[in-house]
């Protein structure tokens, strides 16, 4: 599934610093020429495409970027020091626009790649850059040049690698909220009646990975009903899939079941894709009930997944499930490094914002 985030950034570069007026003044020396560097020119800032970032989660939280100021020209002819430049890292495949002209200044596609975003300003001639045949002792310099100063939209497609998959009322959307620091927007989705609700999920190692639940997955969801054979097909694209179950249902076996019966009736390797089951509701029940522990165990046996045992609204067990998640992707995309490339087919959705 195919989703866009955005982030609204303001980029400030540095300005240059001013000339100096400035004249030499030395001993036995009565009237020294002018002697006043320029300034040093104000840092730019860049965009840097790098591999270990997957969405815009960060700038979430860092909206203005600014870049040093050059330092004054100085005296004895001594220019004064440039600004470092500012980088920002942003993932790959990340477009970036102008908001105000809203045209595309660039998009950052290989790890590694830079664009220049806000171009510092000159720094200013000092005094020194005056002197000529008529004037022997200017007394003017400039001042620096303002750094550029632009609001810009990063704009990234997001691939929904979790998919949450369960009967109605298991509690996928509350686990989603539960879980995500974000909520990207969607862009481009077909349905309107129904949108998969989409969360940015922090792992520890500080980047987002996409959550999506998938609604309307219900009995003949593969023949269509509802709108689950439009949805069967987006999961398709996700790589692993969190099966929740109502732990309260009248029978949460018959629950999973049907779910499954759907992905293998629709297929396409959907029954195979790697799966955790929560069983989620955990605090609706008395503590001592062993009911869990029992549906755990049945489950397991059924399927061969790790099971969780949760509530999405108390909170409890999400950690080690979600620990889990980051485990198995890991697992996923180190097997996916050492397959051949497949070429995937990339859907884009017309749609309205959560
Ligand atoms: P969805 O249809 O799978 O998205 O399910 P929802 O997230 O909308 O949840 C359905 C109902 O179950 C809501 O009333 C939730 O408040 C409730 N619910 C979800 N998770 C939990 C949980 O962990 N414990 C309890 N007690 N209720 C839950
Ligand atoms: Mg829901």
């Amino acid at each position: 599934m195919q989703f866009i985030d955005q982030a609204e950034i303001e980029v400030q570069a540095g300005s240059g610093g001013d000339g100096m007026v400035a004249f030499r003044r030395e001993k036995y020396v009565p009237a020294g020429g002018p002697a006043g560097g320029n300034g040093g020119a104000g840092g730019s800032i860049y965009l840097k495409a790098v591999e270990n970032l997957q969405t815009l989660l960060d700038f979430r939280y860092a909206r203005i970027f600014k870049a040093k100021d050059g330092q004054r020209g100085g005296p004895k002819n001594m220019t004064g020091a440039s600004a470092d430049d500012l980088y920002i890292e942003v993932p790959c495949g990340t477009v970036v626009y102008e908001i105000e002209t809203d045209e595309i200044i660039g998009d950052l596609v290989t790890p590694g790649q830079t664009l220049l975003v806000a171009q510092g300003g000159k720094g200013g001639l000092g005094n020194r850059h005056f002197l000529s045949n008529r004037n022997r002792a200017p007394e003017n310099a400039l001042p620096g040049l303002p750094g550029e100063e632009r609001a810009i939209r990063l704009e990234l497609k997001l691939l929904a690698e979790v998919g949450i998959i369960g009967l109605p009322n298991a509690g996928k959307s509350t686990l989603i909220s539960a879980l995500s620091a974000a909520r990207p927007k969607i862009a481009d989705y077909p349905f309107t009646t129904l949108i998969p609700n989409l969360g940015v999920v922090r792992k520890p190692t500080g980047d987002g990975t996409v959550f999506a639940d998938i609604p309307g997955l219900i009995e003949g969801a593969h023949l269509g009903s509802g709108l689950g054979h439009d949805f069967l097909r987006h999961i398709e694209r996700t790589r692993l899939l969190l099966h929740l179950i109502d732990v309260t249902a009248e029978d949460p076996i018959a629950a999973y079941e049907t779910i499954q019966g759907e992905l293998e009736a629709y297929d396409r390797g959907l029954p195979d894709r790697p799966q955790i089951i929560g069983i989620n509701k955990i605090d609706a029940l008395p503590p001592d009930s062993t009911l869990p522990h029992e549906l755990a165990e049945e489950l397991h046996q059924r399927s061969g997944c790790p099971v969780f045992i949760v509530s999405a609204v108390s909170g409890s067990g999400l950690e080690d499930m979600l620990q889990t998640v980051w485990d198995m992707l890991d697992e996923i995309k180190a097997a996916e490094a050492i397959e051949v490339e497949e070429p995937r087919i990339e859907t884009e959705f017309v749609c309205q914002e959560l």
